[in-house]
């Protein structure tokens, strides 16, 4: 009965929270924020992890309250094995790779704690796609894990393109970033760089295209000189997004720019 009650509830909130993404897809044309729609999300989110008996995200085996069960956490594509400091790539030893010496990137390092690969990329697709605001926490917390010992001035989360942001009703990259920069003890520079063009999302483009694309994209106006910068994105596919934006920063002035990545494509 308690459930039953409980889940009627959960889906109340859900549908509140559906009909305020409505709103709030009129709203991004306005620049209001989209904190409202997720904040409901997160408190039936957490209602539901209260109250309700938690299974494993991805299976449904019992989890004994974890996001996850011990199996699926196990199958999980870690990024353990020797890479480019620079871009994350495999390398033997661990040496910067070719592309990398051939043509320096204009971010100094690539922190990436998954090979984008089964079954991450299910959580990503969810959280992105099936509004799955719950992956977020645990995607954060499992970058959380990988952190450099060196901390950062700013932690930018990648910013996202006001239509794709309107028709999503969140940006993924500050979901995974907020838990990170709390972490950190450090304000989240949402606002810092924006993206000022609609570009075609970079999935749907060549590899040799995205480049191009991504030209020009964002604007920052900060003074940043001398700062250390961690960008906060889910996937780095080429690299093209994250160096765009690195371009960006280090034209401000930026001393230093990090990616932190949930996951890496590597193939
Ligand atoms: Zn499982
Ligand atoms: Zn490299």
């Amino acid at each position: 009965m308690v459930l039953t009650v409980v889940a009627a509830v959960i889906t109340a909130l859900d549908t509140i929270q559906r009909k305020l993404g409505i709103l709030v897809e009129g709203a991004a044309l306005v620049n209001f924020d989209y904190i409202s729609e997720v904040a409901v999300t997160t408190l039936s989110t957490r209602l539901a992890n209260i109250l309700l008996p938690r299974d494993c995200y991805l299976c449904d085996a019992p989890s004994d309250g974890g996001f996850l069960c011990p199996a699926c956490e196990l199958s999980l594509p870690r990024l353990t094995e020797p890479r480019c400091p620079i871009c994350a790539l495999p390398t033997p030893q661990g040496s910067a790779c070719g592309a990398c010496l051939k043509a320096p990137p204009h971010y100094d390092a690539t922190h990436a704690a998954f090979r984008y690969d089964f079954p991450i990329d299910v959580l990503i697709h969810t959280l992105k796609y099936q509004y799955r605001l719950a992956s977020a926490n645990y995607l954060a917390q499992q970058l959380i894990a990988i952190v450099p010992e060196s901390s950062p001035d700013i932690i930018l989360p990648v910013p996202l393109a006001p239509a794709r942001l309107s028709t999503r009703g969140f940006n993924q990259s500050i979901e995974i970033a907020q838990p990170l920069a709390k972490h950190m003890n450090l304000r989240l520079a949402r606002s810092l760089a924006v993206r000022c063009r609609d570009t075609a999302p970079q999935v749907s483009l060549p590899r040799k295209e995205r480049a191009k694309n991504i030209r020009h994209a964002f604007e920052c106006n900060a003074d940043i000189g001398g700062k250390c910068v961690w960008i906060v994105d889910d996937v780095m596919t080429t690299g093209a997004t994250l160096n765009e934006l690195a371009r960006i920063l280090k034209l401000q002035g930026a001393d230093r720019v990090e990616n932190l990545v949930v996951a890496r494509a590597v193939s």
